[in-house]
C-alpha cells in the first residue's frame, strides 16, 4: 500500500480553481484512458489522487499535439494562455515542471486553493538554472495574472470588475498554477461570446453537473435566448432525473451558476463579465424532487419552469383550470391566443386536459413539499 503522503486531497474553493481542477480530471479522462479518475472524486465532495498521476502525464500529447483535436490545452502561443509559455526554452523546462509536481509540498500560501503546494527548493533551483533569461518562469507563473489567462487574469492595470475582492497580482502556488490552464475545459461555451459553469461546493457533483450543462446546451443555437437561470434549472433538474444519486445534503448548500459574458464599453472595446446566479435552497429542494423534477422535464415550458422559480405556485392552479376550460370547449371555439401565451410545446397545446392536469398534479407535489409531506 502507499504511503499516505504520496496522496493528494483538493478541496473546493473558489470557482475558478473549481473549474480547474474539474477541467484538469477531464483532461485525464480523454488523454490517460487507463486511469480511473473518476474515482477520485469522493462523495464527501473533495478528490483524492496518488501525486505521481503527474509524472505519468503524456504532456507533449496533451499540450503540444500538432492535430488540436488531440490536445487538451494548447499553452504554447494559444490565444487565452498567451502568456504561460513564451519561448522554445520554456517550452522544453514545462515538461520538468509538470514531472516534478509529483513532488509537491505543502509549504506556502496560496490565495487560490487555500493550501499551497509548492516544488522542492532543489527542483525549482534546477528549473531556473535551466533558463538562461531573467525573466523565469516559475517566478512568473506563481503570480496569477494575465500569464494564466488573457480573460480572467488581471492586467497590471485594469482588474475585472468584481471578479474577485482580490487586487491584482493573486498569490497562486505551483500545483494551482498547473491546473489552472486547464479550466476551460470544464467550461461550457454557449453560442456567441457567453459561457456558464455550475459551482457546488463538491467535485463530484459539479463534475456530473457541468458535463450534464455540456450535453444539454454546449451543442443548441437559441439557448441564447434562455436565461441563464433557466439553464442551471434544467440541469439540476435533469439531474435529478438521470441519475442514481440524490442531491441530498448539498440542496442546502450554494449551488450557483457562474455567466461569462463580453459586452461592449463606451468605447465600443468588448469587455468580459462576470455574473452569478444561483437559485433560493427552497426551489433547489422542490425540483430536486424526482416527482417535481419529471413532470418539468416532460412539460418542458419555460413559462411553467418560470412560475416554480419565481416561487409563484398559485399560478400552476391558475393556468391549470383555463386550460381544464379552453379544453372542454368545441376545438374551433378555443382561444388559441390564449393558450399559447401558456404553452410553447405543440404536444401540449393538443393534449389541454392532460397537459392541465399535470399542472395540477405538480401544484399538489410542490404544495405537499412546501407542507413538509
Ligand atoms: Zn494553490
Amino acid at each position: 500500500m502507499r504511503e499516505r503522503n504520496n496522496m493528494i486531497t483538493l478541496h473546493p474553493s473558489n470557482w475558478l480553481y473549481n473549474a480547474s481542477v474539474i477541467g484538469f480530471i477531464n483532461s485525464v479522462e480523454k488523454v490517460e484512458k487507463e486511469v480511473d479518475i473518476k474515482q477520485s472524486m469522493k462523495n464527501t465532495g473533495e478528490v483524492i489522487f496518488e501525486l505521481q498521476l503527474f509524472s505519468e502525464l503524456n504532456v507533449k500529447g496533451r499540450y503540444f499535439d500538432e492535430n488540436k483535436d488531440n490536445r487538451v490545452s494548447s499553452i504554447y502561443r494559444n490565444a487565452i494562455y498567451r502568456n504561460y509559455l513564451t519561448t522554445e526554452d520554456e517550452k522544453k523546462l514545462f515538461y520538468d515542471f509538470v514531472k516534478t509536481l509529483d513532488k509537491v509540498n505543502q509549504k506556502g500560501s496560496c490565495d487560490f486553493c487555500n493550501n499551497g503546494y509548492f516544488l522542492a527548493n532543489e527542483d525549482i533551483e534546477r528549473i531556473n538554472n535551466s533558463q538562461r533569461s531573467d525573466k523565469k518562469f516559475l517566478n512568473r507563473i506563481t503570480n496569477f495574472n494575465f500569464v494564466h489567462n488573457q480573460d480572467l487574469g488581471p492586467a497590471p492595470e485594469k482588474f475585472p470588475n468584481s471578479y474577485w475582492n482580490y487586487n491584482h497580482g493573486i498569490k497562486i502556488c505551483h500545483l494551482c498554477s498547473f491546473l489552472e490552464i486547464h479550466h476551460h475545459l470544464a467550461i461550457t461555451r454557449l453560442t456567441g461570446l457567453s459561457q456558464v459553469f455550475v459551482n457546488v461546493p463538491s467535485f463530484r457533483l459539479m463534475y456530473d453537473l457541468n458535463k450534464l450543462v455540456k450535453e444539454l446546451y454546449g451543442n443548441s443555437t437559441d439557448e441564447e435566448n434562455k436565461k441563464v437561470r433557466e439553464i442551471l434549472a434544467t440541469t439540476i433538474i435533469e439531474y435529478v432525473r438521470k441519475m442514481q444519486n440524490v442531491l441530498g445534503v448539498w440542496t442546502s448548500m450554494n449551488i450557483e451558476i457562474v455567466h461569462k459574458y463580453k459586452i461592449k464599453n463606451d468605447k465600443g472595446k468588448l469587455e468580459d463579465r462576470i455574473e452569478f446566479f444561483s437559485l433560493p435552497s427552497n426551489v433547489i429542494r422542490i425540483i430536486s424532487d424526482r416527482s417535481v423534477s419529471n413532470i418539468l422535464s416532460d412539460l418542458a415550458e419555460f413559462k411553467v419552469l418560470n412560475i416554480v422559480l419565481d416561487e409563484k405556485y398559485s399560478f400552476l392552479t391558475e393556468l391549470g383550470y383555463k386550460l381544464l376550460r379552453e379544453g372542454s370547449k368545441d376545438y374551433n371555439n378555443r382561444n388559441e391566443k390564449l393558450i399559447s401565451s401558456i404553452l410553447y410545446q405543440w404536444k401540449n397545446q393538443n393534449n389541454l386536459t392532460l397537459t392541465a392536469n399535470k399542472l395540477l398534479k405538480l401544484y399538489s407535489l410542490i404544495d405537499d413539499k412546501l407542507k413538509g409531506n
